[in-house]
């Protein structure tokens, strides 16, 4: 899938949604200092654009982002990650990758994180991870971590 396709589709079924409340950002209750920075960062942000900042600063703590989270920074997380920002930098979409194909004792809390996803939401980052599969710099860096990805990603019943 070209870029363009992929934009175009992640525009049409991730639709932007507010952030949510200060404490429904965080993936852990309590007791979690990443969660804390992490939301307490974000509504700090709240009403700014989520732009390349605003996403390295995400992209280390995908873990600690609530399943309502990840429906609010998808729709700007992944089209970042086609840009020419995004190619420089690279870590943005590498950590994406990696909180999509979970070690096997992550596998169920990465499942709670996108399970309020809707299944073209699904199949679209199945595309996003096709297009990473393509890509003449992440086939190289990481096609095994993009093959769990999709392999796990695509066991995701939306
Ligand atoms: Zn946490």
């Amino acid at each position: 899938m070209d870029t363009a396709s992929l934009l175009a589709e992640i525009r049409r079924v991730f639709p932007p949604v507010p952030m949510p409340n200060l404490h429904d950002l965080r993936f852990h209750p309590a007791g979690c200092v990443q969660c804390q920075w992490l939301s307490e960062y974000l509504d700090e942000n709240r009403g700014k654009p989520i732009d390349g900042p605003i996403i390295r600063y995400m992209h280390q703590e995908l873990g600690c982002l609530s399943a309502k989270g990840w429906v609010w920074a998808l729709p700007h997380y992944l089209p970042f990650c086609l840009t020419a920002e995004a190619a420089y930098n690279q870590m943005e979409t590498e950590f994406l990758i990696y909180n999509l194909g979970p070690a096997e004792e992550y596998e169920a809390e990465t499942r709670l994180r996108l399970s309020t996803l809707n299944s073209d939401q699904v199949g679209c980052l199945i595309r996003f991870l096709k297009w990473c599969e393509a890509h003449p710099h992440w086939s190289e860096y990481c096609p095994e971590n993009i093959s769990s990805a999709l392999q796990f990603v695509g066991t995701i019943k939306a």
